[in-house]
């Protein structure tokens, strides 16, 4: 039987499963609150460059490989630089060591050889193969613990604040002592079960650097790519102001006046939001989603003279990411025409900045021109790069990031368990499932099924 659902929100989760709807036969109209398809990705024109405001470029692996393949937009893919970055922690600037990911270390001579850590902090990161698995480690514990202290456990202390802060912690926006491994990292969580030792469980599996890649349209042509030859619905600059049961179906009224009853709706939208929706519905049981933090952030295109940028050494990597002990604005900078082959022009270089930490007000208080300023001011010290922007551009994303805290996966037990008492009601998205397009694709497609089982479940109950 073909079923009538509501998507609530037009980000890369809510696309995903109106998309998995309609290919299963039912009728699916998407809400979006704002006035375009994409959410947190956005692709704007800057000098003439289609450029990256929001997620700037999809780690091409499984579910995502395949996905691009269906859409055929695979032949369009561009491949970022295969370079290195930098570390600045407000002094000196070093490379990134090869062997350092967002999970952890996977190979220790590189970061040995990066100087990034003291004689001591190289000789405590040594002993890890030798220690005996954390508590966490064990198979079936199911007790939380933050990223910077599972690290901080296997490799020294030295190890989180100086490497995988920069990487994870500018990454998330967050701070990588509250950042829940199981939840924020489920790939190092996964690996730590399986294997006492991290370095030499990264040795047995081989390292495969991974792919990131984008178009040179933009991640927007994902994003356009998607919804094309479907017939879901599209309801732009519609929000959904509130969900009512109606008989064993749904009441959505939308945009303070359209109201039409649905069989399912499924929720990909940040938790505010999605709190003021649930909360009628589930009660006291939705709580928990008031409790998820988000960090506002800003990015800022920059374009700067071309002959300045190639005298500038620095520049040969693809960026620079900053430790929050740093306390500087900028947490990262992408030198984007270093990055992406598609965005080099003979006149200008493009980069892209990247300031807000969660907790951190300095974001949401700056004026456009003071952030831009000392942002810049502050790529010039960490990179020697001289002279004045030919051009820069402020994006604004408040309250954007979820922060995948430890207790989190708990928290959302408790929502998702009382959604599972009620007929045809899912939540996907980056603030309940993980930050990324990955991790996006992978929800809204795991949204998507639920629904597909629930409705057939009811079916077969009528
Ligand atoms: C600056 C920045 C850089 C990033 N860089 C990367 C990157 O390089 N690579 C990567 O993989 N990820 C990156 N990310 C993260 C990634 O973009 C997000 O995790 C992902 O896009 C979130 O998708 P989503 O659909 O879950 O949520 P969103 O994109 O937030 O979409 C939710 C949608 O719901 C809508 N909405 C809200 N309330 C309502 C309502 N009441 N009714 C109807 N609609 C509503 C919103 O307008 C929004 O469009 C970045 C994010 C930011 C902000």
């Amino acid at each position: 039987m073909q079923a009538s659902i509501a998507v609530i929100g037009g980000g890369i989760t809510g696309l995903v499963a109106a998309r998995r709807l309609v290919g299963a036969g039912h009728a699916v109209t998407l809400y979006e609150s704002g006035g375009r398809l994409g959410g947190q990705v956005r692709t704007e024109q800057f000098l003439g460059h289609a450029v990256d405001v929001g997620a700037e470029s999809l780690h091409l692996a499984g579910p995502n490989a395949q996905l691009l393949d269906e859409l055929g937009l695979t032949d369009q893919l561009v491949t970022a630089e295969a370079s290195f970055a930098w570390i600045w922690d407000g002094v000196k600037r070093r490379r990134l060591p090869a062997g350092m990911g967002p999970a952890g270390p996977t190979r220790m001579w590189p970061i040995v050889r990066s100087g990034a850590l003291s004689p001591l902090g190289m000789a405590r990161a040594g002993l890890e193969p030798l220690l005996p698995p954390t508590p966490e480690q064990h198979v079936g514990a199911d007790t939380d613990v933050s990223v910077g202290a599972f690290i901080g456990r296997r490799f020294g202390d030295q190890v989180t604040d100086r490497l995988v802060d920069p990487v994870l912690g500018s990454l998330h926006s967050g701070d990588v002592h509250r950042l829940s491994m199981r939840a924020a990292t489920p790939m190092l969580a996964a690996k730590a079960t399986r294997n006492r030792s991290l370095l030499l469980g990264s040795a047995r599996s081989g390292h495969s650097p991974p792919s990131f890649v984008t178009f040179p349209g933009g991640l927007s042509t994902l994003i356009e790519g998607l919804l094309a030859g479907t017939d879901v619905d599209v309801r732009l600059a519609t929000p959904v102001d509130a969900i009512e049961p109606s008989g064993s179906r749904y009441r959505l009224i939308a945009a303070g006046a359209d109201q039409r009853d649905f069989d399912g709706v499924v929720l990909a939208l940040p938790a505010a939001p999605a709190l003021g929706l649930l909360q009628p519905l589930l009660g006291e049981d939705a709580a928990p989603l008031g409790t998820l933090r988000t960090a506002s952030v800003a990015t800022v295109a920059v374009a700067w003279d071309a002959s300045e940028a190639a005298s500038c050494e620095a520049l040969r990597a693809t960026g620079i990411l900053t430790p929050a002990k740093a306390g500087t604005l900028m947490k990262a900078a992408t030198f984007l025409s270093t990055k992406w082959p598609h965005l080099r022009h003979p006149d200008h270089a493009l980069l892209r900045l990247s300031a807000g930490r969660v907790g951190e007000h300095r974001v949401a208080s700056l004026p456009d021109e003071q952030l831009v300023g000392q942002m810049v001011d502050e790529l010039r010290r960490a990179t020697g790069l001289t002279g004045v922007p030919i051009q820069a551009q402020v994006y604004r994303w408040p309250h954007a990031l979820p922060q995948l805290e430890v207790g989190h996966l708990e928290k959302l037990a408790v929502v998702r368990s009382a959604l599972a008492q009620r007929p045809a009601l899912a939540l996907a998205g980056a603030a309940y499932d993980g930050l990324g397009i990955s991790s996006c694709i992978a929800a809204g497609q795991r949204g998507a099924e639920t629904m597909i089982d629930q409705l057939a479940l009811n079916e077969e109950a009528r």
